[in-house]
């Protein structure tokens, strides 16, 4: 969905965010905890990549994590609005879907919290070739 890398940028540096916060620890629990109550403990790796893969994190982890990528896209001089461009699209994706069961908990909100940065259109030269690397995924 990203069009452009300073999207793609925007989106990797909200993942490390969620690492750095140590997300994926409290998320692996909490599924595997859940897993564990349904399937007694028959859980094979398949079974549990899916559910980390399609767990949703707290809409407190996901404003987190959103504020180090935001923190981290300025430290590289790319608007943080960028971010909220890609957020744009996955909420009209799935703004259809509760909030509960939405992997993007509370997007709408969080796209809110971008308004009070500039938009500014990146000037960044990239060393690769971006249509290039869109056809190649
Ligand atoms: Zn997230």
């Amino acid at each position: 969905m990203c069009e452009t890398p300073e999207e793609l940028i925007g989106a990797v540096a909200h993942e490390v965010g969620h690492l750095k916060h140590n997300h994926i620890n409290e998320q692996l629990i909490k599924s595997l905890g859940i897993e564990l109550l349904f399937s007694g403990s028959n859980t094979s790796l398949g079974e549990v990549t899916q559910l980390l893969t399609q767990s949703a994190f707290s809409r407190e982890n996901e404003i987190e994590a959103d504020e180090y990528a935001i923190n981290k896209l300025i430290e590289l001089e790319i608007s943080p609005n960028y971010l909220a461009k890609l957020f744009k699209k996955l909420y009209t994706e799935t703004s259809m879907v509760p909030d509960f069961l939405n992997t993007h908990p509370g997007l709408n909100e969080r796209i809110s919290n971008f308004k009070k940065y500039e938009f500014k259109e990146s000037n960044r030269k990239y060393e690769f070739d971006w249509v290039k690397v869109k056809n190649s995924l």
